[in-house]
């Protein structure tokens, strides 16, 4: 069942989301070589909680062990932050967190460069921040959930990269996954109509590879079946008369 939310609603899950947008320009600045995953886990959960009222949503869901997701190069999502995993120069790391406040979630995703990348690894980041502005651009009244995939994937596609199709944005609000389900590719006028009050997490993952997927044997990490890169961003999106509302961007 997909769950309306009231403007009220709409304004708590906008002040989470603030405390989100600068949770995570915190961690990106703090991405650079010789810095683990672990220790930009605990930058995260702290800066979160030192919000009154405010948690790190991914802590414990599904038995998540982390308060960030840290993806690391061909690693799509899910990395479990790791004392032991030490960024270099020239990675890429996606970093995804999620913030529950006043009884609602708010869940944003962005991918870093570690120091110098290569023109390849810059360009995939290019492609993906594009395909997410896409997706929040065609999320209007009276287009459909289909409108936000097509417009995602034609940018990816136009770039010569793949859409990952194992994994799709959703609803979020009361809780972190809601309906309905967000794919990052799809044909205009298809799914759900967009209405208002629907708040969703748009969420496109991009390989420069192949589109399939697989799962590491931490049963967590979800990686590229070919090792290319991959790149994740993501916003909170609130569907409104005046068009869409961007819940986790510094405002
Ligand atoms: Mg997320
Ligand atoms: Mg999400």
């Amino acid at each position: 069942m997909i769950q309306l939310k009231s403007a009220r609603e709409i304004d708590l899950m906008a002040q989470g989301g603030q405390i989100l947008a600068a949770t995570v320009e915190t961690l990106r600045a703090a991405v650079r070589p010789g810095i683990s995953t672990g220790a930009l886990d605990k930058i995260g959960e702290e800066f979160i909680r030192s919000h009154d009222g405010a948690t790190p949503a991914f802590k414990g869901l599904y038995g998540f062990p982390g308060s960030i997701c840290s993806s690391v190069n061909s690693e799509i999502v899910h990395g479990i932050p790791s004392t032991k995993r030490v960024l270099k120069e020239g990675d890429i790391i996606s970093i995804d967190v999620g913030v529950g406040y006043k009884g609602y979630f708010t869940d944003s995703a962005t991918t870093v460069a570690v120091g110098e990348i290569s023109a390849e690894a810059k360009r995939l980041l290019a492609v993906t921040q594009r395909a997410l502005d896409a997706g929040i651009a065609a999320a209007v009244l009276g287009n459909h959930i289909g409108d936000i995939g097509a417009a995602v994937q034609a940018v990816v596609e136009a770039a010569g990269c793949s859409v990952v199709r194992d994994l799709v944005g959703h609803g979020i609000g009361v809780e972190f996954h809601e309906e309905p389900q967000v794919p990052n590719y799809g044909k205009p006028k298809r799914r759900e109509k967009l209405v208002p009050g629907l708040t969703i997490a748009i969420e496109p993952m991009v390989n420069i590879g192949g589109p399939a997927t697989k799962t590491l044997g931490d049963r967590w990490t979800i990686v590229t079946l070919d090792g290319s890169l991959s790149a994740h961003f993501e916003h909170t999106v609130a569907i409104a008369e005046g068009g869409p509302i961007v819940l986790t961007r510094i405002a």
